[in-house]
């Protein structure tokens, strides 16, 4: 699974991608009475924890996060910033069951979506883009692991403006 998301975070951003397995979880991101683990959390754990700056950091969990307003997310990324998180949770609900092949892409998309983010992209309306919203495991499914050719223009002004 992770080469495959490798492979396509490679292909959306043109970005180097370095694979690194770590067990370790923080330890104040569950929250008992919710009983999930909360994504901001993570996010703050993935930026004291991972690579030092500039590098972007990625993390993927099998643990089910929420931010305070929704139930629950499949992630969720600093908007611009260094941090993002994609949790395989809610992707693999297993029903119908999930094959390996399909819980790979769909956790595939949402890196794309959740690095989207972190590199400053908004949402985008077309329902096949990575960036499009997706609330629902069907609405993941109708999307691929791929920017669309606005969002990838207006990756590359973003890049210009920031000198690369
Ligand atoms: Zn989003
Ligand atoms: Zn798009």
């Amino acid at each position: 699974m992770l080469e495959h998301v490798r492979a396509h975070l490679t292909g959306a951003f043109r970005a180097e991608v370095a694979l690194h397995h770590d067990p370790r979880r923080p330890a104040d991101a569950w929250d008992a009475r919710r009983r999930q683990h909360s994504s901001k959390k993570m996010l703050s754990f993935l930026l004291e924890q991972g690579p030092p700056p500039p590098a972007r950091v990625l993390g993927i969990t099998d643990q089910d996060l929420f931010i305070p307003i929704l139930t629950f997310v499949f992630g969720e990324a600093q908007l611009g910033g260094r941090a993002a998180v994609v949790s395989t949770a809610r992707l693999d609900d297993g029903v119908p069951v999930v094959s390996p092949r399909v819980l790979a892409e769909r956790v595939a998309i949402e890196c794309v979506h959740e690095v989207g983010h972190a590199y400053g992209l908004l949402h985008c309306a077309s329902p096949r883009c990575a960036m499009g919203r997706s609330p629902s495991v069907r609405d993941v499914d109708a999307k691929k692991p791929q920017l669309c050719r606005d969002c990838l223009s207006r990756l590359a002004e973003r890049n210009d403006r920031s000198g690369g």
